[in-house]
C-alpha cells in the first residue's frame, strides 16, 4: 500500500514524539526544525503526568535514563517568607536536561528513517497532511502582563526536596536536581513594564529576593553560563485546540502553566492522540479534514480539566497572601498537594 506522507512542522517535544510513532507505523515523514540539536531551552526540565507512559509505550524509557533521566520523588513550595515542608509526589517525575531530551528523540526520529530538517524554518501554509507543532504561539501582553521565562543550569546547589519552588514577587523559580550534579533553575516572571535587557538582568531575577530561602540556596552555586536561555511573549490563557486554523499538538494549542510541570507531558499526549488519526489519513481510511477534527476533539477532551485547574493554581501562585495561605496549609496536609496536582494530570 502506497502511504501519504505526513509533514510536522516544530521539532520540539510534540513533533518528535509524533513523528517516532508516526515512523514506527512506517508512515513517510518530513520534520521541518528551525533551530538546530542539541539546544538548551527554557524549562523546568521535570517531566510528570501521563506523558511519561507515552515514552514507555514508544519504548524510549530506557533510552532517557541511559541518557542521564534521574527520578524526583519530593517536593517543596517556599515564599519569600515561608518555607513548606517537602511532600511526597504522587508518582516519581523524570528529571532530564532538553539540551539531551531533545536531541535524543531527534537521533531516534533519524534511526526510524523519518527526514529531518535542521534549521528549516517552514513558511508555507498548512495544506493536508501538514501538522503544527512549533510550540508556543507568541503574545506580547496578557490583561497588560508580558510573561518571559529564564533557565539556566547551576552546581553547588543543595536542595531540601527533589523539586523545590520558590514564589517570588514577581514570578516563581523552579529547582530541580539533574544528573553529574547540576541543577536546573528555571523561573516564569512577568513585568508591566517592557521585559528589561535579560541577557544583563537574568542572574537578578533567578536569584530572588536577597533573605528568600532561594536566594540562600543559590548564594553559593555556580552557574553555567553556556545553559543559560529565555523566552517573552508567552501566552497562558488556555485556548482550545478548535480555536486554531491548522491541525495542533502540543503548545501550539495552548500552554499550560508551568508550575504543574504538566507541559512536557501535554506535548507527548498530544503526539499519542493525534497518532493513529494521522496514520490512517495517510493510510487513506479518513480525509484530512476528520483526520484534523479527530486530533482536535480528542485533545480537547482530554486536556480542558488540567487546563482549567491550572489556570486556577497559576493565579493563587500570583496572589502573596492566598500562595502563602496554601503553602501554609499543604505543609500540614500533603494530601492537598497531591489532590491539587492530581487535578492538574
Ligand atoms: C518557564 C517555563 C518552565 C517550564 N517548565 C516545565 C517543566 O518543568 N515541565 C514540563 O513538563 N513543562 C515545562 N514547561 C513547558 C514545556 O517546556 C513545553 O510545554 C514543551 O516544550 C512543549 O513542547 P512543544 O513541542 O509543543 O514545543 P517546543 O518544545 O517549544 O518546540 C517547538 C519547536 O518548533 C520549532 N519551530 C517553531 N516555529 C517553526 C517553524 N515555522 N518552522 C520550523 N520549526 C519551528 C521551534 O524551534 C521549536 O523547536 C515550561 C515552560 C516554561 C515557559
Amino acid at each position: 500500500m502506497i502511504l501519504k506522507p505526513i509533514t510536522i512542522v516544530g521539532g520540539g517535544l510534540a513533533g518528535l514524539t509524533l513523528g517516532i510513532a508516526l515512523r514506527q507505523r512506517d508512515v513517510p515523514v518530513t520534520l521541518h526544525e528551525a533551530g538546530r540539536y542539541p539546544r538548551h531551552r527554557v524549562c523546568g526540565e521535570f517531566i510528570s503526568g501521563h506523558g511519561q507512559q507515552v515514552l514507555r509505550d514508544l519504548g524510549l524509557e530506557k533510552k532517557i535514563y541511559e541518557a542521564g533521566a534521574i527520578e524526583a520523588k519530593t517536593a517543596a513550595f517556599f515564599t519569600t517568607k515561608i518555607s513548606g515542608k517537602n511532600f511526597q509526589l504522587p508518582s516519581p517525575a523524570l528529571c532530564l536536561s532538553r539540551y539531551h531530551l531533545d536531541h535524543l528523540l531527534a537521533k531516534e526520529f533519524v534511526r526510524l528513517g523519518g527526514e529531518l530538517r535542521e534549521q528549516s524554518r517552514y513558511q508555507e501554509n498548512f495544506t493536508d497532511g501538514i501538522i503544527r507543532a512549533t510550540g508556543r504561539r507568541t503574545q506580547a501582553k496578557e490583561d497588560g502582563w508580558r510573561w518571559f521565562g529564564l533557565k539556566v543550569h547551576a552546581r553547588n546547589v543543595t536542595l531540601m526536596a527533589d523539586l523545590e519552588i520558590h514564589l517570588q514577587p514577581q514570578g516563581y523559580v523552579g529547582l530541580c536536581q539533574l544528573n553529574g550534579g547540576e541543577t536546573n533553575i528555571c523561573g516564569l516572571f512577568r513585568s508591566r513594564q517592557p521585559v528589561p535587557d535579560l541577557a544583563q538582568t537574568w542572574r537578578d531575577w533567578l536569584q530572588g529576593v536577597p533573605g528568600s530561602e532561594l536566594h540562600s540556596r543559590l548564594a553559593k552555586s555556580d552557574f553555567i553560563t553556556d545553559t543559560f536561555c529565555s523566552i517573552s511573549g508567552l501566552s497562558l490563557s488556555p485556548q482550545l485546540a478548535i480555536s486554531h486554523e491548522e491541525c495542533s499538538i502540543g503548545d501550539a494549542i495552548t500552554m499550560i502553566a508551568p508550575v504543574t510541570g504538566n507541559g512536557m507531558s501535554m506535548a507527548f499526549e498530544s503526539a499519542h492522540l493525534a497518532t493513529g488519526p494521522m496514520a490512517d489519513y495517510s493510510a487513506g481510511k479518513i480525509t484530512w479534514q476528520e483526520a484534523w477534527e479527530s486530533v482536535t476533539r480528542h485533545c480537547d477532551q482530554h486536556f480542558s480539566r488540567r487546563l482549567r485547574w491550572s489556570a486556577r493554581l497559576q493565579k493563587l501562585m500570583f496572589h502573596p497572601g492566598l500562595a502563602g495561605g496554601l503553602i501554609r496549609i499543604g505543609s500540614s496536609c500533603p494530601t492537598l498537594w497531591n489532590r491539587l496536582i492530581a487535578q492538574t494530570r
